[in-house]
This record gives structure tokens, sequence and C-alpha cells, in this order.
């Protein structure tokens, strides 16, 4: 339902958490939020309200260069710890957040079962950070590029990987995305309202495009991996 990712020198919890709640209106059953630190992905996740998700990260804090969080209204699995996302692919090298629905989730389930993939929920998102997994080559913009071709359905999808802990990857198919231009610093959510606080120029993420977001800049291109040359949109509004 709601996404924030942001990379950058702030406090990672209080920016992708804080964008959460100026997300809220939208409604939503569970929260949780994935941050990369010293090349280590930690989750934290909970059912409910984002203060239950706030009161699990004052006994169990996150920091780092890069997080990406989500509020969850779920469409495949019931309301759950488990069912939040960030999910992760078995070893915990990816972290992802996802809103919409992969429509082709059973099939691709089947499939990596019978890899051998674990699954810990009961989400059709989870399917994504395995079939990250199963075809990870080493360069993570390719790999994204072919992920994206194996789902079918709606999606806005953030990916945070351990190999790569400058970089987030966000895709956008159908389901709304912005990102956030900052001073060494970046965002991407999935509305304006949760990135106001820092800044003004946004790029309108267009279907079909994907974006690679790293402090010091941020690349667009089709999800063929053509680059897009984009203007910054300025918010004149207040949220
Ligand atoms: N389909 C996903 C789920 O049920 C994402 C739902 C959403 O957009 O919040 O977990």
């Amino acid at each position: 339902c709601g996404i924030v990712g942001y990379i950058g020198p702030r406090n990672v919890k209080n920016v992708v958490v804080g964008g959460l709640a100026k997300l809220e209106y939208r409604g939503y059953d569970s929260a949780g939020i994935a941050a990369i630190d010293n090349g280590n992905i930690k989750v934290v996740k909970s059912v409910g309200r984002l203060a239950n998700l706030e009161a699990k990260l004052a006994d169990s804090p996150v920091d780092g260069q890069a997080a990406i969080g989500h509020t969850r209204w779920a469409t495949h699995g019931k309301p759950s710890d488990e069912n939040a996302h960030p999910h992760q692919d078995c070893s915990g090298r990816f972290a992802i957040v996802h809103n919409g629905i992969v429509e082709n989730y059973l099939s691709l389930r089947e499939e990596l079962v019978a890899a051998g993939h674990e699954f810990r929920s009961e989400t059709d998102t989870e399917v994504v950070a395995h079939l990250i997994e199963e075809m990870y080559n080493g360069d993570l913009f390719q790999t994204m590029i072919a992920v994206g071709k194996r789902i079918r359905g709606a999606y806005a999808l953030v990916v945070i990987a351990k190999d790569h802990p400058d970089e987030m990857i966000a895709i956008r198919k159908a389901s709304p995305m912005i990102i956030g231009l900052g001073d060494k610093e970046n965002f991407v959510a999935s509305d304006i309202p949760a990135i106001l606080e820092y800044t003004r120029d946004i790029y309108v993420m267009e279907d079909g495009e994907m974006a690679i977001l790293r402090r010091d800049g941020v690349e667009c291109f089709t999800l063929n991996g053509e680059p897009v040359s984009k203007e910054v949109y300025r918010v004149t509004w207040d949220a």
C-alpha cells in the first residue's frame, strides 16, 4: 500500500517510518522496515499500526546507509507479522517492498519451491524475493530487469541488496511511484506527501520505468534497461 525508501546520511529509520506515517491516510494492516547497515540487512515488521512497529524498533533498533519501508494492505495472505513487508530471500541477502499484486505468483512459487526455496509467508510478494535470489548473477540491475520480465501484474517494487549497500532499485509497473531528489540523498515513495518534508524536486516514474538510486544521483530506465531522461517536477503545494 505505502512504500518509502531512503538512501543518504540522515537517520534512515526516522525518514522511512516518518514517511510511512504521512501515507497512513491510505489505510494499512501492518508495517515494516529493512535497513542495510555495514553490509547486513536487518528487517523489523509488525502487524497493526505504525506505533506497534515503533515499539518493536525501540527494542530492536535499525540504522544504516539505506532503508526501505512498507505499510501493507493485504491482498494475498492474512495480516500478520510474517506476511508484513519487507520480504526476504532464503539467504537474507535481499529485501523487497511491494505494492500491488503478482498475478502469476502461484506458478512462480511452485517453481521456486521445486528449486529448493523455503517460503516464510503466504504473500504473493515473497516469490519476488526468492526469484531475485534464484536469478541473481552479481549484477543487481540486470537481475531486476530479468525478474521484471518474469512477474505479471501491477506492481511497484523497491529492492535493497547486501552486496550493493550503495544503491537501491525501484521498478514501477502500473502502481504509482515517485522519486524525491535531494543533495547527497535520494528518496522513493508511493506518493509525494511521504517525502515532502525533505525535498520538492520529484521525478514521476511512468508506467514501465525503473530507477537506480544512489546517494549522489538517480538514473532512470525502461524495464529493458534503456536510459530515460526525466524532467524534474517541482512540487509547489503543501501536504
Ligand atoms: N499483494 C501484496 C500483499 O498482499 C501487497 C499488498 C499491498 O499493496 O500493500 O502482501
